[in-house]
């Protein structure tokens, strides 16, 4: 006959934190072994694409591993990934280029109408 298996818990529900496995033990017995929940990598915050370079883990393991494990040396490391920074970059460049170029046109016209003036 089959041998019945009980929790070894006293958490009795089937919830997603109480996922096991059946074990066979030395002595013949069968038993459960407790899983821990599925690790994760971090995802990028604008493009939700999975970053490389930093180890799965779970929020609690991860505040307990070091730096290096859990970001890229670049700026917005571990957080964005790098299309998305490269993307910002070019973005913040060109609005500071029209900018420029806008203060170069006034200054133009201004020198323009003073020159008609004269
Ligand atoms: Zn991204």
């Amino acid at each position: 006959m089959v041998q019945r298996l009980t929790y070894r818990r006293r958490l009795s529900y089937n919830t997603k934190s109480n996922k096991r496995r059946i074990v066979r033990t030395p002595g013949g017995k069968l038993v459960f072994q407790y899983l821990k929940k599925n690790k994760k990598v971090p995802k990028c915050g604008q493009c939700k694409e999975k970053l490389r370079g930093i180890i799965p883990a779970r929020p609690m393991e991860r505040t307990r591993m070091c730096r290096r494990k859990k970001t890229v040396k670049r700026v917005y490391g571990g957080v964005l990934c790098h299309k998305c920074v490269k993307e910002r970059i070019v973005r913040a460049f060109l609005i500071e280029e029209q900018k420029i170029v806008i203060k170069v046109m006034r200054a133009q016209q201004v020198s323009t109408k003073s020159k008609r003036e004269k």
